[in-house]
Order: C-alpha cells, then structure tokens, then sequence
C-alpha cells in the first residue's frame, strides 16, 4: 500500500509557507508504517521541535490503474476521508535549505492520521466539500475543495503517470492555510462538514 501526499494544492497555505504556486502536482510519499493505527495517540517525535499539523481530504483508490485520462479519473476511487499529514517542519526547513529530500520530516510513524470511517463520493459535492481541523475544541483550519489547484480527477492522472495506483493506496490531497504546531497534551478533531472523522491525542 502507498500513500501519496500533495503539496502545495491551496495557494492561500503555499503562500504562507512562502513557497512558489506550481504549475504542476508536486508529490511525495510516505511508508505504510506511517499510518497512525485507529484510536492511537500521536506521539511528537524525539527529532523534532516543531510538529506541524496539516488536515488534508484523502482519496482511498479501489482499482489499480496506470496512465489513467482525468477524464476517467473517477471510477479509480469512490470514498473520500479526511486525515493528518502531521509534518517535522525544523526538519524539513532544514532539509529544504540543504535541497536534500524531505522523507525524514514527512514520512515518521504516526505521521499519517487517517479517519475510520471514509465518505461515499456520491454523497459529496466533490468540488465544495468543507473540511476544518479544530484543536482544543478551537477551529484551526477549514478549507474547502473548491480551492484546491488540482482537482482529485487531474492528481489521480499526474500521479499514474509515474507509479502504478492500486486498490488501497491513499492519496492526502494538501492541506489549506492555518497549519500550527501541536504540543504535548493537545486535542485534534477532524470533520468533513459537521461530520466528526477523527480525533487524535497529542503526546
Ligand atoms: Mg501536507
């Protein structure tokens, strides 16, 4: 199983970071054993300082497929989850600095929290759905997919260009502005809508 993660598909959290708006997907992945096992906490890291959370929309794939056409992009996947691509952001300042890749920051156990339970697409607006990120029961970010800069349908084909998709990979699809830190201690809830998708301790 893999797990894609998208970069940088909402202009207003790129320019936050201070990075350039692409003109194409930019991409990374990380290890199964990143997932976050259901109802685990998250445990911050000894190699970091400054854990970063990132609520992303994440597209489960449910048949395998290479150079998919966008246009047929949508029969590669039916449900629609909401997760964390929780992010070492020292370690990937520093990685960046050095143009060295950012696996180390990224792609940590525990650094991909995923919801239980995943969204028939058929019951979603997919191009208004409202997601947001609340900690300690204060809302941090909320994004919609309607700014995303690639849509689900234009990532699934980048992406088969390069790596085979298959049933079970997931794809986290970016994440809006509002990214912070998380410390010991703290609350995350996920929702899609009203819909409660995770909750997540931090320790
Ligand atoms: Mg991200």
């Amino acid at each position: 199983m893999k797990i894609f993660c998208i970069g940088r598909n909402y202009a207003n959290h790129t320019k936050e970071l201070g990075n350039a708006i692409p003109s194409e997907p930019l991409f990374f992945l990380k290890p199964d054993t990143a997932i976050q096992p259901k109802g685990h906490p998250f445990f911050i890291p000894h190699f970091s300082d400054d854990i970063h959370y990132e609520v992303e929309l994440v597209i489960k794939i449910h048949k395998t497929g290479k150079h998919i056409e966008e246009q047929f992009a949508h029969k590669y996947y039916s449900e629609i989850g909401l997760g964390i691509d929780f992010t070492a952001r020292d370690v990937q300042q520093e990685c960046k600095a050095k143009g060295l890749p950012w696996e180390k920051a990224k792609g940590f156990d525990g650094s991909a929290q995923i919801s239980g339970t995943f969204i028939n697409k058929f019951d979603l607006d997919l191009d208004n759905i409202n997601f947001s990120l609340e900690k300690n029961h204060e809302q941090v970010q909320i994004g919609n997919s309607k700014d995303m800069l690639f849509s689900f349908d234009k990532i699934i084909a980048y992406l088969s260009k390069f790596y085979t998709l298959k049933i079970g990979d997931l794809i986290y699809t970016g994440t809006p502005e509002g990214v912070g830190k998380v410390k010991k201690k703290d609350s995350l809830k996920g929702f899609i809508g009203e819909k409660e998708m995770f909750k997540v301790l931090v320790k």
